[in-house]
């Protein structure tokens, strides 16, 4: 079965590990904007309850993306880690904590169903990548980028374009004075 489904059946009071791969597909992340997933995702959580009403996830997520750097265009990968926090909780639990159901969703509460046997992770850590991941890659903070003109690389030389360049805008007007 897969990591993000938890069987209840097997837990009791306590604190649990919970380890393992997940695809980037699996979370519905496989076609991720400007860069891909190299390999699973790595889940390493602690489940913990004293109740068996509410359950509390807490831990990380850890994976490795490939892609260009949104500037330089140059291939890069880039490790990263994202933390994993969330409650599930039975409705006897939630009824004690007397919240409407926006609240509920507002403080991040996964309600349970009377009698569910099977937490499912997989939103949890979706919507923990989906916020944290990177929404472009970058080779460093001072990448220069590519020369809009040439399209040198302006990391590993400079180009006197910056001097000679007109903008387009103007180009197309020194062109229709020079054809009038
Ligand atoms: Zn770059
Ligand atoms: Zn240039």
């Amino acid at each position: 079965m897969s990591v993000l489904k938890i069987d209840l059946r097997d837990l009791r009071s306590g604190s649990f590990r919970v380890e393992g791969n997940i695809g980037a597909s699996q979370l519905g992340l496989s076609r991720a904007t400007g860069f891909f997933f190299t390999g699973p995702l790595v889940l390493r959580v602690r489940i913990s309850t004293t109740n068996r009403l509410t359950y509390y996830v807490s831990g990380w997520v850890s994976f490795e993306i490939s892609g260009e750097c949104a500037r330089c265009l140059k291939e890069l990968s880039h490790e990263d880690r994202i933390r994993i926090s969330g409650v599930f909780a039975f409705p006897e639990a939630v009824a004690k904590l007397d919240l409407t159901e926006k609240e509920v969703e507002q403080e991040g509460i996964f309600p349970l169903e009377a009698g569910q046997k099977i937490i499912d992770l997989t939103d949890l850590v979706r919507e923990s990548v989906v916020l944290e991941y990177p929404r472009f890659l970058k080779c460093t903070e001072q990448c220069k980028g590519l020369c809009p003109v040439c399209g040198c690389d302006l990391n590993e030389k400079v180009c006197n374009c910056r001097q000679n360049a007109i903008d387009p805008r103007w180009a197309k007007l020194a062109e229709l004075k020079r054809k009038g």
